[in-house]
């Protein structure tokens, strides 16, 4: 569904993305690893078009989405993330959170908005909750409800960036295990973690950056179990 091929990204003179390239087909699970500043974020925000790359190409159903013709917020409807910092609209419901998207972007109508949007938060665990605004929830709670929203969008694939790294220790199980659940249910997914067990044992594909370039990938096995890269065993040998 998606093909990367040598994409570049500078700020200035700083080169983040260096030649990076790679293919997701459908039903693919494929995580993201590599050091803080390695360029994952980045990575993943020209994937969602929050970046503009500076080289290369994203072909979307063989659509460049580097164009700049392309419909930005179509586009994301198709293609979701999901942020480490949730990116909730503070004033306004959980319920609301879940339906603005689908009636400004979707152009769904608000019955078929607030169906999809109670069917994804109860999905998620969270359909009690309906009519809090984010500052009475919990931090995994409150990503619950992002990815709820995201969901309701019904996209191809959903990116998340660290998902569960700004929450406390005891809620990150209940995030993990939606994204498990979405996982075995098929959704296509790329998923920038620091959560190692979880990525090998979700990943169809696990991809290690470094400096900006992909120093290794391949199944969860090989790069877990086999990694052959000095740089890839360092990097793992820090989570043992
Ligand atoms: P982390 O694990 O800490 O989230 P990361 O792998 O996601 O790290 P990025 O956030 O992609 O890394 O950052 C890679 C490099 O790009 C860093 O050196 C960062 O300072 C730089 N960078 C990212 N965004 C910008 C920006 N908007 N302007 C300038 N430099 C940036
Ligand atoms: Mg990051």
């Amino acid at each position: 569904i998606l093909e990367v091929s040598h994409l570049e990204k500078s700020f200035g003179s700083h080169d983040v993305l260096r030649d990076i390239s790679f293919q997701v087909a459908k039903g693919d699970v494929v995580s993201v690893i590599g050091a803080s500043g390695s360029g994952k974020s980045t990575m993943l925000r020209c994937v969602n078009l929050l970046e503009t790359p500076t080289g290369g190409s994203i072909l979307y159903h063989g659509e460049d989405i580097t164009d700049p013709k392309i419909n930005v917020p179509a586009y994301r409807s198709k293609v979701g993330m999901v942020f480490q910092s949730f990116n909730l609209f503070n004033n306004m419901t959980v319920l609301e959170n879940c339906m603005v998207g689908q009636i400004k972007v979707a152009g769904r109508k608000k019955e078929e908005a607030e169906e999809k949007a109670m069917a994804y938060l109860k999905k998620v665990g969270m359909d009690a909750y309906i009519n809090a605004k984010p500052r009475q929830l919990s931090g995994g709670q409150k990503q619950r409800v992002a990815i709820a929203r995201a969901l309701a969008m019904e996209p191809e694939i959903l990116l998340f960036d660290e998902p569960t790294s700004a929450l406390d220790p005891q809620m990150v199980g209940e995030v993990l295990n939606i994204m498990r659940q979405l996982a075995q249910e098929g959704l296509t997914m790329i998923v920038v973690t620091h959560e190692m067990a979880f990525a090998r044992d979700i990943s169809s594909h696990v991809i290690f950056m470094s400096d900006g370039v992909i120093e290794e990938e391949g199944t969860a096995k090989e790069v877990f179990l086999e990694p052959k890269s000095e740089k890839t065993k360092e990097f793992l040998s820090r989570f043992r």
